[in-house]
């Protein structure tokens, strides 16, 4: 495996991680109470990527979602940072928001090593 290699492979497991493992931690740390449906709650905003669906090709390696899909635009980054603001909305805000950051760093790798 060559360093080119080993880093394309450090950006899969990092955005995975970031996706399933990290909203773990945002949940442990500020939602004690109800941790796991906090946890779950994030996961579930795993799903605003069903706006792939809508794109032609469906998947194209080193597209950045961000900015391009409608549920990855900046007007409904907007959005998902106002709900925020709605604590019976927090939870499902902080996943999308933690879902957009981490897509755009995915970018930024793609970019990288492009
Ligand atoms: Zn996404």
């Amino acid at each position: 495996m060559n360093s080119l290699e080993i880093l394309k492979l450090t950006q899969i497991i990092l955005h995975y991680s970031l996706h399933l493992l990290f909203p773990g931690l945002i949940a442990w740390f500020f939602f004690r109470a109800q941790w796991e449906k906090a946890w779950l709650i994030m996961l579930a905003t795993m799903l605003v990527d069903l706006d792939h669906l809508l794109a032609t090709p469906i998947f194209e390696a080193g597209r950045c979602s961000i900015g391009f899909h409608p549920l990855h635009s900046y007007y409904a980054i907007a959005i998902y940072f106002i709900m925020a603001f709605f604590p019976k909305l927090r939870i499902v805000a902080i996943g999308l928001l933690f879902h957009m950051l981490t897509d755009f760093q995915d970018c930024l790798w793609t970019h990288l090593l492009r």
